[in-house]
């Protein structure tokens, strides 16, 4: 009888595939069951192979008669373990709907064979002069090229996206846009559907199981063509898949920081390489490792500088508070002007980047100050559910009345967050109706949609909000934002941090005056002559990120050098350090830069210490080859340290 082998990927942690044999053909793509050591495993056939020297195990089961992955979606998998050095079957399976990652189930779902149909649509809006052109060049894109479409918020990209969209569905193609967050989505699936129907499908974590099987199956087969979703779907299968949009493209919702550590944006790059079709990067704020790519000429672009309603963008105006008292968080100047919007019958945001009452418990009489126990970070006090939480892994405990420490009453909170500017301004403005969005007041599900619809509803009133409230959302009513957190990214010793404060501001402003061209973006800051800052004054993100690209050029950091951190995770200090030590030293030091090891950011997880190492090295490859000599060593080491550690590697990481 004949034997077939082939290599499998398998859904464990281990950095390679696994040869098996079967009397049957199979096709690479397809599901199967194995027995690895006692259990039985999913697997998915990467390749089928001649021959091969090693005694090999039968595979148990064919799953399906039709594979999950193409034969491309396969090699772009394989690229993104390469470049991720993450073990294959978790990225090959952690892009499968759950319904296929499981072998246990009893509803074994199957993959079922491709089925084609097409249709017609049509479409009316006049487009801008600017959309116009930007149109015609994005159209003529054939082929691998990617294209930054800059344009300044309110300006019209989406209206773009659909009418490129419209095109590839004439020719009878499929078309991936992924966004950062769920948050987004419904709004961008209105306006979809509003013009290509049914046709247009949405995928994300927080659709149940059979849904998102559902969604996949179609998309796999044609019947959606369009479908919007988050990160999960970079890789969902698509028969023609004729484009891909990235909107949002600087957005750090792209990055998985957990597990399987991938970009989205990159993979989808990848994606595009490989199938050699356009792909469009849509941001009012793009990265800085895109418009590298730009100045490099590698990407191209295409610029909407005007807002579709001619009026004014926003003025900012800098708030130095650096000796004024603030009450709240609000410097006195600001709670003027917010009085001021409010009698002009309009809408006052205020953006603050930290939820609950206040980010810190003391005692002012000893040095006690509430820290999680399983990670060591600040206790937030939340003060309606009466509670000290830890934003880090979501532990709550109870509010003590006296100190633990001294048994002094002699508590208090520094600091401010959303609860407590909600508790303030509605003293201050006991008429006016205050909305705050933020992850506490967003649980119930709807109450997003809710709150938005309220606030659209009002005319004057008080908006307070996370990062959550300034994506993407249109309020036409407001003309003032105040901005009371920026210093901590101003200060910040990270990258990505500073980079991020000014998408932010700039993004923030992007949310006000599209009715009236006078509103103002009040920036409160200790630090009025920051660079960045006055950079950003101009309301220009341009300027701000060409100033801070060729600083980053002069010093030799990202994206101008290639980054990765390994981490080590274990409960006890010293374990992680004599790892990270030994691990360094197993690093060639001539050819790149190793910093480390340190405490993470995120010091302490459900009771596990991190520290790292970040590694940087001049080009691309460079790393990636220093990378790949270490996984090796470091997965056959013998030495009793690795036993005792877990490690992972975090390429072009975002958090340090
Ligand atoms: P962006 O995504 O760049 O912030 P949008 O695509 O959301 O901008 O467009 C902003 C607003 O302008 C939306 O309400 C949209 O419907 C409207 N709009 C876009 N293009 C046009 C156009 N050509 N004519 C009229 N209104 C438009
Ligand atoms: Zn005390
Ligand atoms: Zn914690």
């Amino acid at each position: 009888m004949n034997k077939f082998f082939y290599n499998i990927a398998i859904a464990i942690p281990l950095r390679q595939t696994f040869t098996y044999h079967s009397n049957h053909k199979i096709k690479p793509g397809i599901r199967v069951k194995v027995k690895f050591g006692t259990r039985v495993k999913l697997g998915i056939i990467m390749e089928v192979i001649e021959k091969t020297e090693i005694k090999t195990k039968s595979i148990l089961q064919v799953i399906d008669d039709y594979p999950a992955y193409s034969n491309v979606e396969l090699n772009i998998l394989r690229w993104a373990a390469n470049y991720y050095h993450h073990p294959i079957g978790e990225v090959v399976i952690s892009f499968l709907p759950s319904h296929l990652r499981q072998v246990k189930t009893t509803i074994e779902k199957q993959i079922k064979p491709l089925k084609e149909e097409s249709t017609s649509y049509s479409f009316e809006k006049k487009l801008t002069k600017q959309q116009f052109k930007a149109v015609k060049e994005l159209s003529k894109l054939t082929g691998f090229m990617p294209t930054l479409l800059y344009g300044v918020t309110g300006s019209g990209k989406t209206e773009v996206y659909i009418r490129c969209i419209s095109k590839h569905l004439l020719d009878n193609r499929s078309v991936l846009l992924l966004a950062p967050e769920i948050a987004l989505m419904p709004q961008l699936e209105a306006r979809l559907k509003n013009k290509f129907g049914p046709l247009v499908g949405l995928y994300h974590s927080k659709m149940t199981p059979s849904n998102r099987y559902r969604v996949w199956n179609k998309f796999r087969s044609g019947r959606l063509k369009v479908l919007i979703g988050t990160r999960s779907a970079t890789m969902m299968p698509a028969p023609k898949l004729g484009l891909i949009i990235i909107d949002e493209e600087h957005d750090s919702s792209y990055k998985q920081q957990e597990g399987f550590k991938f970009s989205a944006r990159d993979i989808a790059i990848k994606r595009a390489q490989t199938l050699k079709i356009p792909i469009i990067l849509g941001s009012a704020t793009p990265s800085l490792r895109t418009l590298k790519l730009v100045e490099e000429k590698k990407f191209g672009i295409i610029k909407l500088t005007k807002r579709i309603t001619k009026k004014n963008p926003p003025k900012f105006s800098i708030l130095d508070i650096s000796e004024t008292k603030v009450t709240s968080g609000l410097a006195p100047l600001a709670i003027e002007a917010i009085s001021n919007i409010l009698n002009k019958n309009k809408q006052a945001m205020i953006f603050i980047n930290r939820r609950g009452f206040a980010p810190q418990f003391i005692c002012s009489f000893c040095e006690w100050k509430a820290i999680c126990n399983s990670c060591d970070s600040s206790l937030v006090l939340h003060y309606q559910d009466n509670r000290l939480i830890c934003h880090r892994c979501d532990s709550a405990y109870g509010v003590p009345s006296i100190c633990p420490s001294c048994s002094m009453e002699q508590l208090s909170f520094i600091g401010t967050g959303t609860e407590q500017l909600e508790m303030k301004l509605k003293e201050l403005f006991p008429k006016i109706p205050i909305y705050r969005m933020d992850r506490d007041s967003t649980k119930k599900s709807g109450s997003i949609e809710n709150i938005l619809s309220n606030i659209h509803g009002s005319q004057s009133g008080i908006l307070i909000g996370t990062q959550m409230l300034i994506k993407g959302h249109d309020f036409p009513n407001l003309e003032l934002v105040v901005a009371v957190d920026v210093d901590q990214g101003v200060t910040s010793l990270n990258s990505s941090a500073i980079e991020e404060m000014g998408q932010q501001l700039i993004q923030v402003a992007g949310r006000a005056g599209r009715l009236k061209g006078n509103s103002l973006v009040l920036v409160q800051t200790r630090y009025s002559n920051d660079r960045n800052l006055l950079h950003l004054k101009s309301g220009d993100y341009l300027k701000f990120a060409t100033a801070l690209l060729s600083e980053r050029k002069l010093i030799n950091q990202p994206p101008y050098t290639f980054e990765a951190t390994i981490k080590a995770s274990s409960p006890k200090i010293k374990t992680n350090q004599d790892f990270l030590i030994h691990t360094k030293h197993l690093i060639d030091s001539s050819r790149c830069f190793v910093i480390g090891p340190i405490p993470a950011i995120q010091s302490k997880v459900r009771g596990s210490y991190q520290h790292h190492l970040v590694i940087q090295a001049k080009t691309r490859t460079l790393l990636n080859s220093i990378l790949i000599d270490l996984t090796q060593q470091l997965t056959n080491n013998k030495n009793k340290l690795f036993n005792k550690v877990r490690w992972s590697i975090n390429v072009d990481p975002m958090e340090f």
